[in-house]
């Protein structure tokens, strides 16, 4: 389980690799660190909206317009 994840993963209202909302049966619970490790978002679980992503060598991040940027060396999703 992860702790403090930003409203924009944490949030579990809204997928964040489907966007689809999580009471829908196609919905999905909370990302974990490893799925993130390896996969990075495409929405934002507070809001559902498509979410500018940048994946890097040594990760991505993550940008909602409304709930803010999403590093994944803030996360601690590797090592
Ligand atoms: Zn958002």
């Amino acid at each position: 389980m992860v702790r403090d994840l930003p409203a924009a993963l944490g949030a579990g209202i809204y997928n964040v690799y489907t966007g689809v909302q999580s009471d829908d049966p196609a919905g999905a619970a909370l990302p974990t660190a490893a799925q993130l490790g390896l996969e990075p978002p495409r929405f934002c679980a507070a809001c559902g909206r498509r979410m500018m992503v940048q994946v890097r060598p040594d990760g991505w991040w993550a940008k909602c317009s409304r709930h803010g940027l999403v590093d994944s060396t803030d996360l601690d999703t590797r090592r």
